[in-house]
């Protein structure tokens, strides 16, 4: 099985071999312009727009145009698939727990892979330890109900505290040290670094078998950046791009991609519901799961799927302890 899934990767993934030096006309000189304005690989520069590719990268629109038809031919984009081959990937689906049982049932088993989860909900909600049970979810051996794998996280409030991953492992039982040992960690300082390593993500998984990414913020950085009416559109169509980048990462690497949001609690800058996620539709729409938390009593939380594709909306209780995030104690 194990073998039959790296052939299988491998199969899905012929462009990654070739380097944009590869392209007729692209030389080392250019190369390094298009890599210095992000445009690292094939399937980037398939999909770039000849004009933005010049702006960015100072080269001629000319050919800028005629770089991303060759990088059209060589990288392997728009491939039709049948049906038969969608239903194969879609069941190697799985699941993983978000350490609270009612909060798995919600979610139809737990999380999963293949698609994005979003956990928002103002601040002290519990979307960060949430992602840190993931992360420790994720490192579990599979016979004890985790993927057995490696997390990559990308961490834009300098939130990660590996103190709360000790005692999460602790509480599982689990080795602290093993699981810290497969946790990635990187620090976005703003929305590009973050859009990134976003895109850098699948370079991880040469190394390590990474089956969840984790973003905690998602729009933190956008929120900030691009505020006011003016720079929504911009904004929108960045957050778009990333989100897609972690979709395909999760499709591609059968992994689960979990992300954070904030609400719009702030009426000079974001119009409308106080209590509605940023980003909005765009992220909506990517996100198959949409978690909305709220604070209740001694450390309780509630959980509320919304906007579901094919589960019912409902809530669940959760507990947010020292232990990590668990089901309320019955009284
Ligand atoms: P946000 O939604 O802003 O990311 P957090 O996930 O950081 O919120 O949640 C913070 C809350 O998590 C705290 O208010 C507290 O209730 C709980 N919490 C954090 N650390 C611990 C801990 N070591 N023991 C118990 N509860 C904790
Ligand atoms: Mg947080």
């Amino acid at each position: 099985m194990a073998e039959r899934k790296k052939e299988e990767k491998e199969e899905k993934e012929p462009v990654k071999q070739l380097s944009i030096e590869d392209i007729p006309g692209v030389g080392e000189a250019t190369a390094e312009k298009l890599r210095e304005a992000g445009y690292d690989d094939m399937m980037t520069l398939a999909v770039a727009s000849p004009k933005d590719l010049a702006e960015v990268s100072g080269i001629a629109e000319g050919i800028a145009s005629k770089i991303i038809v060759a990088a059209r031919k060589m990288a392997d984009v728009g491939n039709f698939e049948t049906g038969e081959e969608i239903l194969e990937r879609r069941r190697e689906i799985s699941k993983l727990t978000t350490g609270s049982k009612a909060l798995d049932d919600l979610l139809g088993g737990g999380i999963e892979t293949q698609s994005i989860s979003e956990f928002y909900g103002e601040f002290g909600s519990g979307k960060t330890q949430i992602m840190h049970q993931l992360a420790v979810n994720a490192t579990t051996p599979v016979d004890k109900g985790g993927f057995g794998s490696h997390v990559l996280l990308i961490d834009t409030e300098n939130t990660f505290r590996p103190e709360r991953i000790v005692q999460m492992s602790k509480a599982k039982g689990i080795d602290p040290e093993e699981v810290l040992k497969s946790i990635h960690v990187a620090r976005a300082y703003n929305s590009h670094h973050q859009i990134l390593l976003g895109e850098k993500a699948a370079e991880m998984t040469k190394e390590f078998p990474i089956r969840l990414l984790l973003v905690d913020s998602l729009t933190a950085h956008f929120r900030s950046e691009y505020m006011g009416r003016g720079s929504l559109a911009e904004r929108q169509q960045l957050l778009n791009r990333h989100m897609h980048d972690l979709l395909r990462f999760g499709t591609i690497y059968n992994a689960a991609v979990a992300v954070t949001n904030q609400v719009s609690a702030r009426p000079d800058v974001f119009f409308g519901d106080p209590t509605a996620p940023i980003g909005g539709n765009i992220v909506g729409h990517t996100a198959t799961f949409r978690v909305y938390l709220r604070k209740s009593k001694a450390g309780k939380r509630i959980a509320r799927l919304v906007d579901s594709p094919y589960l019912p909306e409902g809530e669940a209780v959760i507990q947010v302890g020292e232990d990590g995030i668990s089901d309320v104690a019955p009284v």
